[in-house]
C-alpha cells in the first residue's frame, strides 16, 4: 500500500482526498523503483500513477506522450497546481528549448514531457544523461501495436530507454488493451518483466445502443435533439467528406457544432478542439483523428454514423463519454452499407495477408457486438476478457431483441440470388432482390420479368425492414456476398451452400418494435414532463439500483422493473 508520502502528495498538491481503483498499488509500485503496465480506462486517472511517482521520487519523470496538442494543456494544468513541468516539442523556438533543457539539467522540473520522436535524438538523449531521471512514463502505449489505427513507428525506438538506464524505472499506460495488443506492448517496449496493473473496463454510466442504419444523420438528429438537447459530444464519421457534411447538416438545423479531420490545418484544428474543450454544449463532428488523450469530463453523449474497425477502437471512442460519472449515452447507426464497406477497405488495403486476416477478424467481433441479441456491455467487455451478467443499461438490455430462427428466410434470399444467376446469369443488389422477394410488381421487376422466377413473392411475410436485417446478419456472418463494384451485387459464398442445403441452422436477431420508445421521445411528451434536477438523479439512481439487483440475481435487468 502507499506510503505516506504518495498520499500527502495527492491530498496537498492535486487536492484530492483519496486514490481511485488501483492508482495506489501502481504510484507505490513505481515510488518503490518497478516497472508497470498500467491498464485502465479512459478517464480512470492515468496521469497520477506517473505523476505522482515523480514528484516523490529524486529527479524528473520524464514522459513520452504522442500529442503535441494536449502537452501544453497537461503542462498548464500542472504549472497552475504548482508542479514545475516543461514539454520539449517542435513547437518551441530555440530560446524557450535552451530554457527548458537548462532547468531539467539543474534538477528544477519535477516533469518533463518529451514528443517521441523527439525523446530519441541524439541532443535529447545526452540532455537526458546530463540529469537526473526520476522515471519514464509512457503515455499511450498502444501507440506501439501495429495493428491499431494509433501505431506511431518512433514508438517503437522507446525500449531503448531501458537500455540506456536499465535503473530507472518505467510505466507504460493504456486504455486499449486486449491481452493480444498487453503482450505486444510488453514485448515492444522491453516490458515484459514488468508489474501488469488491470483495471475493470466496464464504464457502468455508459448506456450502449446500436440502432439499425436507415436515415443516419436523420437518426442522429433525432437523438440530439430528443435526448441529448445542449449536451457536448462527439459524433464519429468514417470520412473527411462526411465530418464536413455532417457538421453543416447539424448547424443548418441549429446544432452547434465544429468540424475535426486531419485534413482541416493545425489551427483550425487546434482552435476547434480547444472550444470544445472550454465552451458547454458544443457537438464536435469527427474522424478518429480527434479524441486521444482528450479530458473533458461532461462529454453526454458519443455517436459513431459509420462503423469502427475494432472493439477496441470502439470501446476507445465511446470511452470518452461520461467521464464525470453521470448518465451518457454511446450511439451508433449500423447498416448492411457498413460491411459492405469495412469488407472492402480491407480488401483494397496495401496490408500482406496477416494484416488482412487480422483486421477482418476483428471487423468479425465488431459486427458479433451489432448482432448481437446479448447485453452489448457483457459482449465488450468479454471482448477483454471480463466475465459478467446482463447489465440492464444498453438497448438490448432495456428493449430486448428477439432472437429467431432465420434459416429458411435466409434459404429464400440464397436461392433468389443462386436462381438469377443461374437461370438468368444475372446479379442485382439488395433491395432488387428483396423486392422479387416480397412480390413488388415494380418497373424493373416486369422490365426482366422476374415475377415468373420461381421465388417471386415467397417472402410476402416479412416487411422490407425485416429483409434488409436478415441480409445484413447474412452478409455480416460471411454468408452472402456484396460486390465492391457500383451496383453492390450479391452473390454466394463458400458458406451459403450449407445454409441452403438445409445443413446450418441460422438463428437471428429481429430488431424489437420501437413504439415506446418513438412516442415516449417525441419533443412534446418530453416537455410535459420535464424533471426538475433532483428527479433525474433519483432515477438515475433507481436505474443504478436496478443495475446491480440485476446483476447480483444473474437476470436481464428488465425483468426488474
Ligand atoms: P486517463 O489518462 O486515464 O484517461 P486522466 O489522468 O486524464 O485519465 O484523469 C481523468 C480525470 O480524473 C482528471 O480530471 C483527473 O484529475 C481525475 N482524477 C484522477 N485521479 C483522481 C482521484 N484519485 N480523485 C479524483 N479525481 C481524479
Ligand atoms: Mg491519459
Ligand atoms: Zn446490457
Amino acid at each position: 500500500m502507499a506510503d505516506g508520502r504518495a498520499l500527502e502528495v495527492l491530498r496537498r498538491v492535486f487536492g484530492y482526498d483519496n486514490f481511485r481503483g488501483q492508482q495506489a498499488e501502481i504510484v507505490q509500485h513505481v515510488i518503490d523503483g518497478g516497472d508497470a503496465l498500467a491498464l485502465m480506462p479512459t478517464g480512470a486517472g492515468k496521469s497520477l500513477c506517473y505523476q505522482i511517482p515523480a514528484l516523490v521520487r529524486e529527479g524528473t519523470g520524464v514522459v513520452v506522450s504522442p500529442l503535441i496538442a494536449l502537452m501544453q494543456d497537461q503542462v498548464d494544468a500542472l504549472t497552475e497546481l504548482g508542479v514545475k513541468a516543461a514539454f520539449l516539442n517542435s513547437t518551441q523556438d530555440f530560446a524557450r528549448v535552451r530554457e527548458v533543457e537548462r532547468d531539467f539539467v539543474s534538477g528544477e522540473l519535477d516533469l518533463l514531457y518529451v514528443a517521441p520522436e523527439r525523446l530519441l535524438t541524439d541532443r535529447c538523449l545526452s540532455l537526458l544523461e546530463r540529469g537526473r531521471i526520476a522515471l519514464f512514463a509512457i503515455d499511450e502505449a498502444h501507440c506501439v501495436s501495429q495493428w491499431g489505427h494509433d501505431f506511431r513507428p518512433e514508438y517503437l525506438g522507446l525500449s531503448a530507454l531501458h537500455e540506456r538506464w536499465p535503473e530507472v524505472p518505467r510505466i507504460a499506460l493504456t486504455a486499449t488493451a486486449t491481452a493480444a495488443t498487453r503482450h505486444e506492448i510488453a514485448q515492444r517496449l522491453g516490458l515484459e518483466q514488468a508489474r501488469e496493473f488491470v483495471s475493470s473496463f466496464d464504464r457502468p454510466n455508459i448506456r450502449y445502443r446500436i440502432v439499425e442504419k436507415n436515415e443516419p444523420r436523420k437518426q442522429l438528429l433525432e437523438l440530439l435533439t430528443q435526448e441529448h438537447a445542449g449536451d457536448a459530444g462527439i459524433v464519429y464519421c468514417l470520412s473527411r467528406a462526411r465530418v464536413e457534411e455532417t457538421a453543416d447538416y447539424l448547424v443548418s438545423h441549429g446544432i452547434p457544432a465544429l468540424a475535426y479531420h486531419a485534413g482541416l490545418d493545425a489551427a483550425t484544428r487546434a482552435a476547434n478542439q480547444a472550444r470544445f474543450l472550454r465552451e458547454d454544449g458544443l457537438v464536435m463532428v469527427a474522424t478518429i483523428a480527434f479524441g486521444m488523450g482528450i479530458d473533458k469530463p461532461d462529454v453526454r453523449f458519443v455517436a459513431h454514423l459509420d462503423l469502427p474497425k475494432s472493439v477496441e477502437g470502439y470501446y476507445q471512442e465511446t470511452g470518452r463519454a461520461g467521464r464525470d460519472g453521470l448518465p451518457a449515452t454511446a450511439w451508433m447507426a449500423y447498416g448492411l452499407q457498413d460491411v459492405v464497406q469495412q469488407r472492402r477497405m480491407i480488401d483494397e488495403s496495401t496490408g500482406d495477408e496477416a494484416f488482412k486476416r487480422r483486421s477482418a477478424a476483428m471487423l468479425e467481433a465488431m459486427l458479433g457486438l451489432c448482432e448481437t441479441v446479448e447485453c452489448r456491455r457483457t459482449r465488450l467487455l468479454a471482448y477483454f476478457g471480463e466475465i459478467s451478467s446482463p447489465c440492464g443499461n444498453c438497448d438490448t438490455c432495456l428493449e430486448p431483441p428477439q432472437a429467431w430462427d432465420g434459416t429458411e428466410a435466409a434459404q429464400k434470399i440464397l436461392s433468389a440470388v443462386y436462381r438469377l444467376w443461374k437461370e438468368r446469369g444475372q446479379r442485382f443488389g439488395a433491395a432488387h432482390v428483396i423486392d422479387i422477394l416480397r412480390g413488388k410488381k415494380t418497373d424493373r421487376v416486369a422490365q426482366y420479368r422476374h415475377d415468373e422466377l420461381s421465388v417471386f413473392g415467397v417472402g410476402a411475410d416479412l416487411s422490407d425492414r425485416d429483409w434488409r436485417s436478415v441480409l445484413r446478419q447474412l452478409v455480416a456472418q460471411g454468408l452472402l456476398a456484396v460486390d465492391h463494384d457500383a451496383f453492390a451485387t450479391l452473390a454466394l459464398t463458400e458458406g451459403s451452400r450449407a445454409v441452403l442445403k438445409g445443413e446450418r441452422r441460422l438463428m437471428l436477431r429481429r430488431e424489437p418494435v420501437r413504439a415506446s420508445r418513438s412516442r415516449d421521445s417525441t419533443p412534446r411528451a418530453r416537455a410535459a414532463v420535464t424533471l426538475p434536477p433532483q428527479a433525474e438523479s433519483l432515477f438515475a439512481a433507481l436505474r443504478a439500483w436496478r443495475g446491480e439487483v440485476a446483476r447480483s440475481h444473474g437476470v436481464p435487468a428488465y425483468v426488474i422493473f
